[in-house]
């Protein structure tokens, strides 16, 4: 089959892009409108599409409407349950919406290499679009090859994101990385009142 494959971004592609090479023809497709601001959408953009390009894997770009992804996530945007789903409906439709005009058969994405996603929402997104287009929905749950991505992607030197892409997400990880900031620091302060005085 020829399938095109949704990429979130450079890092995830790697594994699921050499997953499904193995038994089909497969064009990469970045579709995310859901990454913001637009530097890093740039970042990631040109990230990916420098590292294909320069393996010689086929690489189309498909941008939404502006304003698509706050459309598409309006009633739920603090809600990540809610809102995750929307963003792989809007991301997958993209792709599916092109896999025609591309000669693919089959839809699949990278998103599900990433432990910080839906596999289910994921699952149930693509099935959705999938059916619409005509599709053939290839459903994979890529989880434990991250380790390996990870490894991969960090000596490749590929620019590696610190959170999902829409600003709700943004803010969330700086939410969390400031709240394991101040565990560790309660921590350290805690062990050094227990530790006996040296003077
Ligand atoms: S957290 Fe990630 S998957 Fe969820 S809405 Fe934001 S960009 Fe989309």
């Amino acid at each position: 089959m020829r399938v095109a494959l949704h990429a979130c971004c450079g890092p995830c592609a790697l594994e699921p892009l050499d997953a499904l090479a193995a038994a089909h023809d497969v064009v990469l497709v970045f579709a995310n409108p859901n990454i913001q601001p637009a530097e890093e959408y740039e970042r990631r953009r040109r990230t990916i599409v420098e590292w294909a390009r320069g393996h010689g894997i086929g690489i189309v770009e498909v941008r939404a409407a502006p304003g698509a992804w706050d459309e598409a996530v309006r009633e739920v945007r603090d809600d990540a349950g809610g809102r995750c789903g929307r963003c792989y409906e809007l991301r997958l439709g993209l792709v599916a919406d092109r896999a025609a005009g591309l000669g693919c058969d089959a839809l699949a994405t990278t998103l599900s290499v990433s432990p910080y996603q839906d596999p289910g929402a994921i699952d149930a997104a693509g099935r959705r679009v999938a059916s619409r287009a005509g599709l053939v929905w290839l459903a994979a749950d890529y989880r434990e090859r991250y380790p390996e991505a990870t490894r991969r992607s960090r000596e490749l030197g590929m620019y590696r994101q610190n959170y999902c892409g829409c600003l709700p997400s943004r803010a969330e990880a700086e939410r969390a990385r400031a709240e394991r900031a101040a565990a560790r620091a309660a921590r350290r302060g805690g062990a050094e009142s227990a530790s006996p005085d040296a003077g």
